[in-house]
């Protein structure tokens, strides 16, 4: 069952009234969720999603192929996603959205980053070819030829890969810890492609609809 509410506030930039929208949803698997989304004329967004039962803080880990694209992935706001043959980190930030999508959704939006910064480094041989590899390797993953390994971390529970061949297990303390907690954007960490000139990576991941 799901069930809507919706509350009026005022907007964090620009002061002006603002409703922000409640929706319940049951994720088969998961458990209810709540989704918290609010949008304000002024182009502040926000968007997270909220499990309604009390989780620990854990991690879940799928390696997938091109028959796992339509697993659902729960990222909320605090959760940190990886693609660690890709050498993508996701981790929250200033301006992060949650979203509910599925791998593939995650991948695209993982390649989108990777070609932006490709292009960026059309200056360095290296990095230009570095990219390229990667850009390859996804699209590789797509035509059904060899695997990826998809990683989410909350350290609230709030995110998950929703597959039975996905493994969770729970954080430790301080690994729960080293993790980043922010609220509200979407940087990109570790990013073997990141040029120093030009600062770390911001992506902004929109609310994908369900
Ligand atoms: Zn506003």
């Amino acid at each position: 069952m799901t069930q809507q509410a919706a509350i009026v506030s005022t907007c964090p930039l620009c002061a002006h009234e603002l409703t922000f929208r409640f929706n319940t949803d049951e994720i088969p698997f998961f458990g209810e969720i709540m989704l918290v989304s609010a949008s304000c004329r002024c182009g502040f967004k926000y968007a997270d999603t909220i499990t309604l039962r009390e989780r620990e803080a854990a991690r879940y880990e799928l390696e997938f192929d091109s028959d796992d694209f339509s697993t659902r992935v729960i990222r909320s706001s605090s959760g940190t996603v990886q693609i660690p043959e890709l050498g993508v980190t996701i981790e929250p930030g200033s301006a992060s959205e949650a979203f509910i999508s599925n791998v593939e959704g995650v991948l695209c939006r993982v390649q989108e980053v990777i070609r932006m910064a490709t292009k960026w480094s059309s200056d360095d041989p290296t990095k230009f070819e570095l990219g390229n590899q990667l850009l390859e390797r996804i699209d590789a993953v797509r035509r059904g030829e060899g695997t990826m390994t998809l990683v989410i971390d909350d350290p609230f529970g709030n995110g998950a890969i929703i597959s039975p061949r996905a493994q969770r297990r729970a954080l430790s303390e301080s690994e729960a810890h080293q993790l980043k907690t922010g609220t509200i954007t979407v940087g990109v960490s570790e990013w073997p492609l990141r040029t120093d000139e030009k600062g770390p990576l911001q992506i902004r991941f929109l609310t994908l609809p369900k």
